[in-house]
Parts: C-alpha cells; structure tokens; sequence
C-alpha cells in the first residue's frame, strides 16, 4: 500500500553526492533514502535548457520521484504596470521548463500588497493571473500553478487570499505552507489541531472533496516575530506542534505531497514520514 503522502525537499537534498550531482543526482539520492518528491529550486531564477529538462524528467520517471518547481522569488501579481510583463515572464519560464521538466505543479509567491486592502489588490491581480494560465493552456501546457500561504501579514498570500484565487481560476490552486501559516499572524496562532481542522474545513468549503486529495504542502520549523516570519528552523527547535498537524491531516482524510523546507531538508522529510506513519497507522509494502 502506498502513503497518502508523497515526501520530499525544496531543492535537492543536502547530501547529494557530487557525482552526478545536479537535479538529475538529487532525483537519485532522494529516491536512494525513500523520498518520493522533490520541488526543483528555480528561485533565483530560470536557468535550464531543454537537454536539462530532458534529463530530469528521464530521472525522475526511472526513480518514481514527483516533481513541481519553486518558482523565482522576484514573481509579485501586484508588481506596477510597467514591470508586470517582466515580472509575469519569471512565472511563464518557470512553467514552461517545469512542464518541459515533466513538473505538475509551479509553486510561486504572489506578492505584496504594498499596503492595500486585500480586496483591491485581488482586483488587480486576479485577471492577471487568468491571463498567465490562459497564455499557458494555448500553449498547450497543463501545469497547476500554486499561491504560496506567504509568512508576513504584510504580503499577499493569507489563506483566503490563495483560496480566492483558486476558486476563480481553473488551474490555480494553493500552496498551504504551514509554517508560513503559524507565522503569518505573529501571536502563534495555527497551531492547534482545531485549528488546522477548521483551515482545512475552510479549504474544503472552498474547493471541494477533489482538491482535497492533492494538496501541496511545504513544511518546516519556523523562527517569527510580531511582523511574521524571520527563518526557517529544523523540526526540533520550533514550536510547531507536528504531532497534531499530522493527526489533523489524517482527521481530514487528505492526500497529496509534503515537501520539506527545513535547514537539513532531508534529515526533516524523512522525520515526517516517520511520523505520518505513526500517526496515521499507514505503511508502505
Ligand atoms: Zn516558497
């Protein structure tokens, strides 16, 4: 029986020995150490060709490994209009390769606010995201593009800002970071097991029963301070109780990927494996 989960790490894990090295290597050792998932870190920008993606796709298919892409970091919905088609481009490259990659999904930051109203900016932003996947589907590319939770109040991207946006364009759909989501408020709210209950609740109403069996979710530990977010933390100095996260996702009946953000990626991806195990009694034959 397989795991409702798939495991793995934003960008290659740390111990990817150097030969052959690259996202080809990193596909090999994460499958080597029992991950099943890993997010290919563009974040600096875009920098594949088609040979590459070749390559990577190849890899990931021998190994069984699930890829999606982090998306560059320069990416905001809410940039101004002069720089919108810049900003856009980082979005479409990451999608174009991602899928070239043989990538399902493309994880991105939407942006800031620059101080408005939530309300006003999705206004803005909302037909510009429509124009992006619709550039993508006439191109014929089937990608999921996914809105990060993002960790600061300051910046688009609170849970029913990413809802919002997926519940008006097919072919957007969250990314639930769940550290970002404990940070994001700065007084430790969300973490709690009723209080995961009712954001997952909030997400079902939101997007249905399907939705539920592909979430994509980005875990680690996270350091954050009354404006939000400061650092991510390996799994042992936080205070993020996964324990109960994990028993809520189970409660929940959820399917889907768990990609690790932690400062050791790996060592973390497979302590929550570990502990999915454990709470939900699931194991893998
Ligand atoms: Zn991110």
């Amino acid at each position: 029986m397989s795991l409702s989960f798939r495991f793995g790490t934003v960008g290659s894990p740390t111990a990817t020995p150097p030969k052959p090295g690259g996202t080809v290597g990193g596909i090999r050792y994460a499958a080597s150490i029992g991950l099943d998932a890993l997010e290919l870190a563009w974040v600096q920008g875009v920098r594949v060709g088609e040979t590459a993606c070749a390559a990577i796709q190849q890899a990931a298919t021998e190994a069984g490994v699930a890829l999606s892409v982090h998306a560059p970091y320069y990416i905001n919905l809410n940039g101004d209009e002069e720089k919108w088609p810049r900003l856009r481009q980082y979005l479409i490259d990451a999608a174009h390769f991602g899928n070239l990659a043989g990538a399902t999904d493309i994880i991105f930051h939407p942006g800031t606010y620059f101080g408005r109203p939530a309300d006003e900016v999705l206004k803005v932003i909302l037909p510009r995201l429509q124009g992006c996947v619709d550039e993508l589907r006439a191109s014929g590319n089937p990608v999921t593009l996914r809105p990060e939770i993002s960790g600061k109040a300051a910046m688009l991207g609170s849970l029913s800002d990413v809802l919002e946006m997926a519940k008006t364009i097919p072919g957007v759909v969250p990314c639930i970071d769940f550290a970002h989501l404990h940070a994001r408020l700065g007084d430790g709210a969300m973490n709690t097991y009723p209080e995961w209950m009712s954001a997952l609740d909030f997400y079902r109403q939101a997007l249905g029963d399907e939705a539920m069996r592909h979430l994509h979710i980005h875990l680690s530990g996270i350091n954050y301070g009354p404006k939000g977010e400061k650092n991510h933390l390996v799994m042992e100095e936080a205070d993020l109780d996964f324990r109960n996260l994990m028993r809520a996702l189970h409660s929940a009946g959820v399917k889907g990927r768990i990609m690790c953000e932690s400062p050791v990626l790996e060592v973390d991806a497979l302590k929550f494996k570990e502990l999915w195990m454990e709470v939900s009694g699931e194991s893998q034959v």
